[in-house]
């Protein structure tokens, strides 16, 4: 099997981790630099990569050093076939199928949509250990960027009866190169230049911009995890995969500029929610009045016209 591909390049993890930096409220930020001090989310959002796919030994940023654990790469997918339909509430059949795909046993853990459960639980338990729970954070800010890459919660079968690991195995041709279809949508997010550094945090101001003009409501609360594979599900079956047949695996020109709009906003979608899943394990359940209000002016976001409990039914009636 090819191993899978950075998901989302380190671009869009920084860019997701910015967001949530961005969103976050005070009482999150406290617990946070008593974990990592001055560690930005951004400067370890790829550590789970690396961890999965490197070498060597490494430093990550505020967590400490790493050795590489490819045993970890189940983690970073859950794979649905496009053939199926499934159900938020009902996910668990996939987590075993993804963990038995790379030859892991904990049916509950061994996938993306697992781990952010699990990672979130750990860091919100302020008994564990500080390592433990600085782990449990490095994997949840990756992995809550994964669980928004449509491939990363879809596959399908190859005309030889193998699975496409999320178009892992889909020959594209892109501009005139031959790539995976995997490749390109981590990719998408081309920043255009190699000063990464000042394009990701300029990407990464324009959208929450954005996300200052939206009503994000419907985006939090309810199990966040299991609501971003079935959208990242529907988008890979309705979408990226039916394009993908319709082009031959020859993508035209236009393609990253029309696909453009659905990364972005999975990219806002996955850093709202990271950060009020850091709220909620670090924040002490509801933040302060003065620390919401203070988030509210830093965000110039409306002040919630109804109760939070009410908020919260309303997000898991939306579809
Ligand atoms: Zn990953």
């Amino acid at each position: 099997m090819t191993g899978p591909a950075a998901a989302w390049g380190p671009e869009g993890h920084a860019v997701i981790a910015l967001i949530a930096q961005s969103r976050i409220s005070p009482a999150t930020q406290r617990a946070l630099s008593s974990l990592i001090g001055q560690t930005t989310l951004d400067q370890f959002a790829s550590c789970a990569d690396q961890l999965r796919d490197g070498k060597a030994p490494f430093v990550c940023p505020g967590i400490g050093q790493l050795s590489p654990d490819r045993t970890t790469s189940a983690w970073h997918f859950i794979n649905i076939p496009v053939s199926d339909d499934p159900s938020a509430s009902n996910l668990a059949p996939y987590c075993t199928r993804t963990a038995s795909q790379f030859n892991r046993t904990d049916s509950n853990k061994d996938c993306v949509v697992g781990q952010i459960g699990s990672q979130l639980k750990t860091l919100s338990d302020a008994s564990a250990a500080a390592p433990a729970r600085r782990m449990a954070l490095m994997f949840l800010v990756h992995f809550v960027g994964d669980a928004h890459q449509p491939l990363h919660c879809a596959e399908r079968n190859l005309p030889d009866g193998r699975s496409d690991y999320g178009g892992n195995e889909e020959a594209v041709t892109l501009n005139g190169s031959a790539m995976k279809l995997h490749y390109v949508w981590d990719d998408l997010i081309e920043t255009r230049s190699q000063a990464q550094d000042t394009d990701v945090k300029a990407l990464a101001r324009r959208l929450i911009h954005d996300i200052a003009g939206r009503d994000v409501r419907g985006w939090i609360g309810g199990n966040m995890a299991a609501d971003a594979a079935m959208e990242s599900f529907s988008i890979a079956k309705n979408t990226i995969y039916p394009a993908y047949d319709a082009d031959g695996g020859v993508m035209s020109q236009d393609y990253q500029a029309k696909m453009q709009p659905i990364v972005y906003q999975r990219l806002e979608m996955a850093g709202v929610r990271l950060g009020a899943m850091l709220d909620q394990a670090l924040g002490g359940g509801a933040s302060s009045p003065a620390d919401s209000q203070k988030r509210r002016a830093a965000s110039s976001m409306p002040a919630p016209r109804v109760p939070r409990d009410l908020l919260l039914q309303a997000a898991n009636l939306r579809r």
